[in-house]
């Protein structure tokens, strides 16, 4: 038999490697401020972020439509906060079937999250779609100190998380009835991030949207780092599995490294210390291994 192909033997194509292979070949904003690579994008003393929700990925069909909309702001407004930006506005595109039952209860959704985020609805588009429903939200902000990078941590930072892990990955590996509210209407911490960028206390910070497991190895390879997490120090809710806080994704808490001077700091603000960057670049957790994945990338939704 031949062997496989460097082609054939390579992963499938997940979000990143479509990232790097098409879209960073467009012409990069980078010299306006941060381009490709964080979870939002600077511009100025602006910070930018997009998401998309898409029916039978991110939401069942289902699911309630206000909670769809609360969550499409929520998660822009996770990525703005995590930057150290205070969300301020809202662009909103949607694709949907003409359905004004749905689209009702979905706006309802998309204003209360406005009034609890505190953004503005300010543009967005709208097409129809002729089946299933595409919703994408785009939320501006304000820096309210330096940036909150990826690529700032350094060997000896500790790495800190900002609540419990898991609850929303448990909401889709098993049927709980009605799923867990972390999963439909996230509340990310945006007080407590623009705390760590006012008062400079972070070295690096993303916003944990994929899980522990995925989301610590961006925030240690943006840095040059490895890292090591001690399993006993993750927080997670009763009955939640490990495998869930560090492998199901949306907790939309935050990922921290910091100096071991912060260590007050951040205990006053009521984070967890859960490990420690490395000079070594391996991405431990001890005594480990890390639990697989709970979804592959682009399978979102079905058990892997
Ligand atoms: P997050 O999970 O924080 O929302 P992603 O993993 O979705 O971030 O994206 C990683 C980085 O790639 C971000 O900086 C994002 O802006 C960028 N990115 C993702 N998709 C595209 C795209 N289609 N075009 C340009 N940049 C993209
Ligand atoms: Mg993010």
């Amino acid at each position: 038999m031949e062997p496989p192909s460097r082609e054939s033997s390579s992963p499938p194509l997940i979000e990143e490697r479509i990232i790097q292979r098409f879209v960073r070949h467009a012409p990069s904003m980078a010299e306006a401020g941060l381009g490709i690579g964080d979870d939002g994008a600077l511009v100025g003393e602006a910070c930018w972020s997009t998401d998309l929700l898409v029916e039978g990925v991110h939401f069942t069909r289902e699911a309630d439509p206000s909670d769809v909309g609360f969550k499409a702001v929520a998660v822009s407004v996770s990525d703005v906060a995590a930057m150290g930006a205070r969300p301020r506005w809202l662009l909103l595109g949607l694709s949907v079937p003409g359905d004004d039952a749905w689209l009702r209860r979905f706006t309802d959704g998309v204003a209360t999250a406005c009034r609890c985020f505190g953004v503005a609805l300010v543009g967005g588009d709208t097409t129809r779609s002729p089946s299933h429903r595409t919703v994408s939200s785009t939320v501006g902000g304000t820096l309210v100190g330096a940036p909150l990078l990826r690529s700032g941590g350094r060997p000896g930072d500790d790495l800190w998380v900002s609540g419990p892990l898991g609850a929303a990955g448990a909401g889709w590996s098993r049927p709980i009835h009605p799923p867990p509210e972390e999963l439909r209407r996230p509340r990310p911490p945006i007080e407590l991030a623009l705390t760590l960028a006012r008062e400079r206390l972070a070295t690096a910070a993303l916003d944990l949207s994929d899980g522990l497991a995925v989301d610590l190895a961006r925030l240690a390879r943006a840095s040059g780092c490895g890292a090591q997490v001690w399993e006993s120090a993750i927080p997670r809710p009763e009955g939640i599995t490990l495998r869930e806080a560090t492998g199901g994704g949306e907790d939309y808490a935050l990922l921290v490294a910091a100096g071991p001077e912060r260590r007050a700091s951040l205990e006053a603000l009521g984070m967890h210390r859960i490990g420690v960057l490395t000079e070594d670049p391996a991405v431990l957790l001890l005594p480990g291994p890390w639990p697989p994945p709970l979804y592959r990338h682009f399978q979102r939704g079905e058990p892997a």
